[in-house]
């Protein structure tokens, strides 16, 4: 009875909600196009106003709250800047009301002064990712006059823009965890097909990237791992902060300044962006998974060590033997341990470096033990190798080795165990 009374309470209550917006909403019958007004937002629409479009000034306040505290923007002032957003289905009837007379030609969203233009998406979370994307656009505008070079620009729209909503709670700046809970999305997918297609492109070219509308989505996503990598890194970060600083504009300003305070350890950056690369997926945790290899490497004895044994963390992404390896070197592995791997139907299973074939993933089997070489010669790139519990290679450059086992970086945190690896240099 008291679960029946509570429920009925919610929705008498859920209705009043809808209500007291709807009756916001105005049509104007000669265009079709409704609008409503919260506070700073005004929306505009020829879509139904369903109770998502009315629970996007709410969010909208939640995203504004989340700038205003990470980038010290002053809240009051963040207020008073209005804001219209064009949710647009059918683009015509956008077109014939002159609402998009002096905007440029647009695929999926644009932001302009204090209108945002956005297109419908084939999902809800997708539509909503659009939404914050340009309003990112739009806060960097009016916070610090611009939004960086293009890179910058893009990569930070595209990190605010990939959220969570749970329970009405927003939280911004996400790396989903499943693809389920990001409909639509599809940013690994396109880096992926990106890698493919034309390989890992060097860090230094997605900085200099400009606004050319060839290949856009690709450059939208490399520059929001871009973003990710530098917002993150142990390293660089400070970097990043100090090149951009306000005021912004939208020239290639930020990324000139970026190169030249890196321009003695740009080997470096280039190093570590390709080990990142390589883990960045779905449930990736930067804390977690970013290296510095120029920190790794530090106080490395410059003669080659002949032989050593290294523990390797089945939960950790790369890790480096402390040794500096010669083009030509042979190079032989013995593994040693067992540890525990979780597989995707929730089973434990116990694995030696061979890894199980019950699973496979980039075609090996889960849990396999792995080195990826990096070459001193960053035109190189990442060389991974299937190890396992004995193995022999030889060093195709001059370059060192780090080790991880085979499984997708999401589904590392429950292993538990170790492996005791010697390493030996030949003749
Ligand atoms: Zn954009």
């Amino acid at each position: 009875m008291l679960k029946n009374a509570l429920r009925v309470g919610l929705l008498g209550w859920c209705c009043l909600m809808l209500s007291s917006t709807a009756s916001l909403a105005q049509v104007d019958s000669s265009n079709g196009i409704k609008n409503f007004t919260v506070g700073q937002w005004t929306i505009l629409t020829d879509l139904p106003i369903d109770q998502e479009l009315e629970s996007w000034p709410n969010l909208l306040d939640q995203a504004v709250a989340s700038w205003c505290q990470k980038w010290s923007i002053d809240p009051k002032s963040a207020k008073s800047w209005n804001l219209t957003i064009h949710c647009i289905g059918d683009r015509a009837l956008f077109q014939r009301a002159g609402l998009l007379e002096g905007v440029p030609a647009f695929e999926d969203g644009f932001q302009m002064a204090d209108r945002v233009f956005l297109v419908d998406q084939p999902s809800t979370y997708y539509r909503r990712h659009l939404l914050l994307h340009e309003l990112t656009h739009w806060i960097m505008y009016q916070a610090f006059g611009g939004g960086g070079s293009p890179w910058f620009m893009e990569g930070m729209a595209e990190v605010e823009g990939t959220h969570q909503l749970n329970n009405g709670v927003l939280t911004l700046a996400v790396i989903p965890n499943d693809p389920k809970e990001v409909p639509h999305w599809g940013r690994f997918k396109r880096l992926s097909d990106s890698i493919t297609k034309n390989g890992v492109p060097k860090f230094k070219h997605i900085v200099f990237y400009g606004n050319d509308r060839q290949d856009r989505m690709d450059r939208y996503c490399w520059s929001w791992a871009g973003c990710v990598f530098l917002r993150n890194h142990p390293l660089y970060f400070p970097y990043l902060e100090k090149a951009s600083a306000k005021p912004l504009d939208y020239s290639m300003r930020l990324s000139q300044q970026l190169e030249s305070s890196l321009l003695d350890r740009w080997d470096w950056v280039e190093r570590d962006w390709k080990l990142f690369v390589d883990e960045f997926d779905f449930g990736f945790q930067p804390k977690l998974n970013l290296l510095s290899m120029e920190q790794a490497t530090q106080g490395l004895p410059s003669q080659t060590r002949i032989d050593g044994t290294m523990q390797v963390d089945t939960v950790q992404s790369w890790q480096l033997a402390k040794m500096l390896f010669k083009q030509g070197q042979r190079i032989q592995i013995d593994a040693d341990g067992t540890y525990v791997v979780k597989v995707e139907n929730q089973d434990y299973w116990e694995s030696s470096a061979e890894g199980i074939t019950y699973q496979y993933h980039r075609h090996l089997p889960m849990g396999k033990l792995i080195g990826g070489f990096v070459s001193t010669d960053i035109e190189k790139p990442l060389e991974v190798i299937p190890l396992g519990k004995q193995c022999q290679f030889t060093a195709s450059t001059d370059g060192w080795l780090l080790l991880r086992i085979n499984e997708p970086v999401g589904q590392r945190q429950d292993n538990s165990g170790q492996l005791s690896v010697r390493i030996r240099v030949g003749d």
